[in-house]
């Protein structure tokens, strides 16, 4: 029987360590961290998870302010929110909500985020840091909290062989770094990828970041793996993960739930993100 990795908690853990840190450098240093999202139209899983981000930051005392725009705003308008942003020293973390609508090039509107402000670490000097084995100034949240969470286990990553399905540039190809970065030997399935349940049980870590419910099943899953769900997908009126956990449970070490999984982890490292950058306006 799996042990379930309490996602949930060990973000509430992190994110009461945060609230102290904040106030410390609200107390010491006179730095209140200040998180600035961008919002464009009105796309409710857009708004909900925006939703989830300023409570996150009101818990734990970190100022965040939400920029809504209509859906047909031009390119260059949003370049120069971005660009203001940037020059404002009171804003420590600039996050745009993706998608942006059809017609707005995200990655343009990504790489004008100064490196230094860019809190989900999108930008191309962060992922290229990242690419090179290097310490980017911030690694992409919800990769970032599943290695937080795999750590929680007390597995040695160095060696293992860790699958990941997903290549976005969000999710999938940053986890693979990470992973290669920690010496895991590391596959990572697409779409294309001829007999998935093959390749998926040769993973001692299972990172499923598909967004189809229920597509990794317990018989493809080694016996003793770690099996961390980033999937958020909506069947009727509740979310469910791409993992089906009622058949992995019994196959793998440790599992994640979803939700109370990679979701709380993911804003308990932008938090964190949110922080480091604030923190790095004292000492730079
Ligand atoms: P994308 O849609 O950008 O990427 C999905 C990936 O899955 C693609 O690489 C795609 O392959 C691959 N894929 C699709 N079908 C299959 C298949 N049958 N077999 C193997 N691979 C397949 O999604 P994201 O990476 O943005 O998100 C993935 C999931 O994670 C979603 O459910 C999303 O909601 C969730 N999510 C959760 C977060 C959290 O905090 N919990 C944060 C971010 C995302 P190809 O490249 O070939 O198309």
């Amino acid at each position: 029987m799996s042990q379930i990795i309490d996602g949930k908690g060990i973000a509430l853990k992190l994110r009461d360590v945060l609230s102290v840190e904040v106030e410390k450098l609200k107390r010491e240093k006179g730095v209140a961290p200040k998180l600035c999202v961008i919002l464009v139209g009105d796309d409710p899983a857009s708004q909900l998870y925006v939703r989830n981000k300023e409570k996150g930051c009101i818990a734990a005392g970190i100022d965040s302010e939400t920029l809504r725009f209509p859906f047909n705003i031009k390119e260059n308008e949003l370049i120069s929110v971005v660009e203001e942003l940037n020059s404002d020293k009171s804003v420590h973390g600039i996050l745009v909500q993706l998608p942006l609508p059809v017609g707005v090039n995200e990655k343009k509107v990504l790489e004008k985020i100064l490196p230094q402000k860019d809190v989900d670490g999108f930008h191309i000097e962060n992922l290229g840091r990242l690419f090179r084995g290097e310490a980017p100034l911030f690694v992409p949240c919800t990769p970032k909290g599943v290695m937080e969470l795999i750590l929680s286990t007390g597995v040695d990553i160095s060696g293992k062989e860790a699958v990941v399905v997903g290549r976005s540039n969000i999710v999938g190809k940053p986890m693979a770094i990470l992973l290669l970065n920690a010496h895991a030997t590391v596959t990572i399935c697409h779409s294309r990828t001829k007999n998935l349940g093959d390749v998926v049980r040769r993973g001692d870590i299972v990172v499923a970041a598909v967004g189809k419910a229920n597509i990794i099943t317990g018989e493809m899953i080694k016996l003793g793996a770690i099996v961390i769900d980033v999937g958020m997908n909506r069947v009727g009126d509740r979310f469910c993960g791409d993992v089906d956990f009622d058949s992995v449970k019994g196959k793998a070490s440790f599992v994640t739930p979803v939700p109370g999984g990679v979701g709380p982890m993911t804003i308990a490292m932008l938090l964190r993100n949110v922080v480091e950058g604030a923190k790095r306006t004292i000492s730079g």
